[in-house]
């Protein structure tokens, strides 16, 4: 047997009420999100002559009544129809946004299932509908539902085009009868929505509002990720930093993302300077989808790597109602991801080849970019090869690996052909080895920061041509090694002699006592720590 599962409307409508959304703040965005929509339906229209009339004020209002516990949301756009109301508001799953898509394709436009609305009941022992439809001659329309399946639906007197939505807040909502916390969630959700949004409250005494504060849209309706990065100056990037976030210093560049195939993305993505490690603030990128704000939690549509950036990302293929395991699974999310590694990667890759020497300025901040995402995405460490760089000690010069390579090719060849890179830890207290090293014309390199320990350990794996040591690790003439050692002058029996002395001194066990042959010009004795040791003490900790 075949059939259509069938709905129980008494059933659904408490399940919708408690599980619909588990943050129940939501309810205020999915209403001004339609309220958006409705706004913007009625610029589409009146772009193609379909709609006539005043579109110089549109705007949004979202008005608090403590004393009659009733939050309104007022919009100027298209308003509703009484059969649309029947057919939009009274069917269930049953979206307009879809269906004004599928004819006015490139609308910007929020909805998508048909049940945002519903949401407000989450909050509300009652919602009532005054609506006017922009079609002419239309007249006004009266719904109001209690959250049983019962509605009401009649003809009313309504002056202007447009809808305001009434919600009568229930006892357990209380909350957001708080005119802080309502400011707070728009401010969270609507800040660069598209159109200007008003927060006001009534009943309350003329002296005690604050007038100016209401007169202020709560959003920027016009951020500069939709716009094209043509049109944009430095200060427009710059000042759009300072508004997300107020605190922060002048960051160091930045990407704008613009794609529209295979999925819409726009966005922008700064590099913050950053100076030591422990001062990376991970959640700092926000995520939108068609101008609301979504999280900003990112993980999975931002690499790992690159959650240290900050800025926006807007993409209306993330849907709104995103949650942890629907991110994880969403083929869009991946695709995203990887055009991100991709963009960042070869926007790093340009301004190497374009601007080298302001690359390397910036090298402090980048590098602990560049390092971790070569550790971490093998993409990304394809790209990052070219531009990774390593700083000398001496000349202070800037190499990549291939260059590098070249420069010590001569010196620095072990006996397995393998290029070593001497590196440095701590340019002051390794400085007695550093110029050790020097001296036989090595090239030390900086890797001091504490990201280099653990790069180290993944790039000798991902990098078969070459070896790490760090430079106190031998003693000067062993640290590229070329042959078995022994250039000691001593008999048999004096080196004993000399290991016994020494070993007294060093009650250390992992330490041993060698008699090597050091140059005339180097100090009498050198303690030093071979590499392997101090990587299997580093790892356990110690
Ligand atoms: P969605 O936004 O996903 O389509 P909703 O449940 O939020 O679903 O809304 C259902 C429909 O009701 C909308 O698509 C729209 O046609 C209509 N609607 C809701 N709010 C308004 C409004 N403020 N003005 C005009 N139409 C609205
Ligand atoms: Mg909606």
């Amino acid at each position: 047997q075949k059939g259509q599962i069938r709905v129980q409307t008494e059933n659904i409508f408490p399940i919708i009420k408690k599980f619909l959304y588990s943050d129940h703040e939501i309810f205020l965005r999915e209403l001004v999100s339609n309220a958006i929509d409705a706004t913007q339906k009625l610029k589409t229209l009146s772009s193609i002559g379909e709609a006539k009339g005043d579109l110089n004020d549109l705007r949004i209002d979202v008005v608090l009544n403590v004393e009659e516990k009733t939050l309104s949301i007022i919009d100027k756009g298209v308003g509703m129809t009484a059969e649309e109301v029947d057919k939009y508001l009274n069917q269930l799953a049953f979206s307009g946004a879809e269906e004004f898509l599928s004819k006015y394709k490139d609308a910007n436009i929020i909805g998508h299932f048909g049940l945002g609305f519903y949401s407000a009941f989450m909050v509300s022992d009652k919602v009532e509908v005054f609506t006017k439809s922009f079609r002419e001659g239309a007249t006004g329309v009266y719904w109001s539902c209690d959250g049983s399946p019962e509605f009401e639906l009649n003809e009313i007197e309504k002056e202007e085009r447009g809808t305001r939505i009434v919600l009568h807040i229930n006892e357990d909502s209380a909350e957001f009868l708080d005119g802080y916390r309502i400011r707070g969630i728009l401010e969270k959700f609507c800040r660069f929505l598209p159109v200007p949004i008003f927060f006001s409250e009534e009943g309350v005494k003329e002296e005690e509002k604050d007038k100016e504060l209401e007169e202020k849209p709560i959003n920027n309706p016009n951020p500069i990720w939709v716009r094209k990065p043509s049109e944009l100056t430095t200060e427009d990037y710059q000042n759009f930093y300072k508004e997300l976030y107020p605190m922060g210093e002048t960051p160091l560049f930045w990407i704008h993302l613009n794609v529209d195939f295979p999925f819409n993305l726009t966005g922008i993505l700064y590099f913050p300077k950053i100076k030591q490690s422990y001062e990376i603030q991970k959640d700092k990128i926000q995520l939108y989808s068609n101008q609301v704000f979504v999280t900003d939690e990112v993980k999975d549509i931002v690499p790992e790597f690159l959650m240290l950036l900050h800025g926006v990302i807007d993409s209306p293929d993330i849907p709104l109602n995103v949650s942890r395991s629907y991110l994880q699974g969403d083929p869009n999310v991946k695709k995203i991801n990887a055009h991100i590694t991709k963009k960042v990667a070869d926007k790093l890759d340009e301004m190497f080849r374009n601007e080298r020497n302001s690359f390397e300025e910036k090298w402090d901040s980048l590098g602990l970019f560049v390092k971790y995402g070569m550790m971490t995405d093998d993409k990304f460490l394809d790209k990052g090869n070219k531009f990774l760089l390593l700083q000398d000690t001496a000349d202070k010069k800037f190499y990549t690996l291939e260059e590098y390579k070249t420069a010590v090719e001569a010196v620095q060849k072990n006996k397995d052909g393998k290029t070593v890179i001497i590196y440095t830890t701590d340019p002051v207290q390794q400085d007695g080895y550093i110029k050790a090293a020097q001296g036989k014309d090595y090239k030390v390199v900086k890797l001091e920061t504490l990201i280099d320990n653990a790069f180290i350990n993944q790039m000798e794996m991902k990098w078969d041509s070459v070896h790490f040591v760090r430079v106190d690790s031998d003693i000067a003439d062993n640290l590229v090694d070329v042959q078995e050692h022994s250039n000691s002058v001593l008999s048999g029996e004096e080196e004993e002699k000399l290991k016994g002395l020494f070993g007294f001194q060093v009650p250390d066990l992992t330490l041993k006592v060698e008699v090597k042959g050091l140059s005339a010009d180097s100090a009498p004795v050198i303690a030093t720590r071979p590499e392997f040791m101090r990587r299997m003490k580093d790892m356990a900790g110690m």
